[in-house]
């Protein structure tokens, strides 16, 4: 069965180590492309945008493509509107991997916000030494707070002009480790930590580390992102596929293939 993995994450990668050896399924992972360097797959993948929900609809008939799980990040809605859209017109089944939320647990100290705009007016007016971790597209919202000095960590260099005027950057792509974190925040005299809801293991340790040292953290909540069948984790995903493949092979032994 030919299947669409819709990637950039942890779990996609996952799935496409979980789908790549089952005989099964022939699997293909895509990538927006948004890093330079991206961690490849050893199943087939291919790089770019589709060209909206139509070009993906397109891609979708000339690739002979079964089912579709849509693996992308909890901040990546346009993408996963695109794939409902293209799924059901192709008629094509689709899963979603949604990654559970992070939730404020005893000793955190979050302020909730919607929107990095909001995150920037969230951090107040008297100068601070702030952590951003929300990767290099939102920067730019950080402008309009120039009175803090930043620390900014993304996986690729942001642009120069996205950037706050105090800025420090690190290039560093996870996972992280909480002891690592909690050193880096204490060196760099961090009082501040901006987080995306991205959920998941991989960059849960700056939470654990702001906790730890009592530091307070400006959370950007999640946008709105539609979904089909909803699945935790890539196993998950990779079962759900597996049982797509009766009625599948119902369906080619129909039309007798
Ligand atoms: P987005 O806003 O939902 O998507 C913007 C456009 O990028 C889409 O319309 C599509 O272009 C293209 N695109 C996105 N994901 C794609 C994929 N897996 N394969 C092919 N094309 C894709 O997405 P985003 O927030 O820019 O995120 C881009 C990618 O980075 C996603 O794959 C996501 O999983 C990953 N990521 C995002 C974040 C985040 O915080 N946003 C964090 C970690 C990883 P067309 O319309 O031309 O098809």
């Amino acid at each position: 069965m030919r299947v669409l993995i819709l990637g950039g994450t942890t779990e996609a990668s996952e799935l496409a180590r979980l789908a790549g050896p089952d005989a099964r399924l022939d699997p293909t992972l895509s990538l927006a492309g948004r890093t330079a360097q991206p961690t490849l797959p050893s199943i087939s993948y291919r790089i770019g945008g589709f060209g909206g929900s139509e070009g993906l609809a397109r891609w979708l008939a000339a690739e002979r493509i079964e089912a579709i799980v849509d693996a992308t990040h909890p901040f990546a809605a346009r993408i996963s509107e695109n794939a409902v859209t293209a799924a059901h017109a192709s008629r094509i089944p689709l899963a979603s991997i949604v990654r559970p939320e992070w939730t404020a647990e005893a000793g955190d100290r979050w302020t909730m916000v919607d929107s990095a705009d909001a995150a920037a007016r969230a951090l107040g007016t008297k100068a601070a030494r702030v952590f951003l971790t929300i990767g290099r597209r939102d920067l730019a919202a950080f402008k309009a707070a120039p009175m803090h000095s930043y620390l900014v960590r993304s996986v690729d260099p942001p642009a120069a002009e996205d950037l706050p005027p105090k800025t420090d950057l690190i290039l560093q792509r996870g996972p992280f480790d909480e002891a690592a974190e909690e050193q880096l925040m204490r060196n760099r005299g961090i009082e501040m930590l901006v987080a995306k809801n991205s959920g998941g293991d991989a960059t849960y340790a700056k939470i654990a580390a702001a906790r730890a040292l009592g530091l307070p953290v400006v959370m950007i909540a999640r946008p709105p992102k539609v979904a089909g069948a909803e699945f935790a984790d890539a196993a998950a995903a990779h079962a759900w596929l597996v049982s797509l493949l009766r009625s599948h092979n119902t369906a080619s032994s129909e039309r007798g293939v």
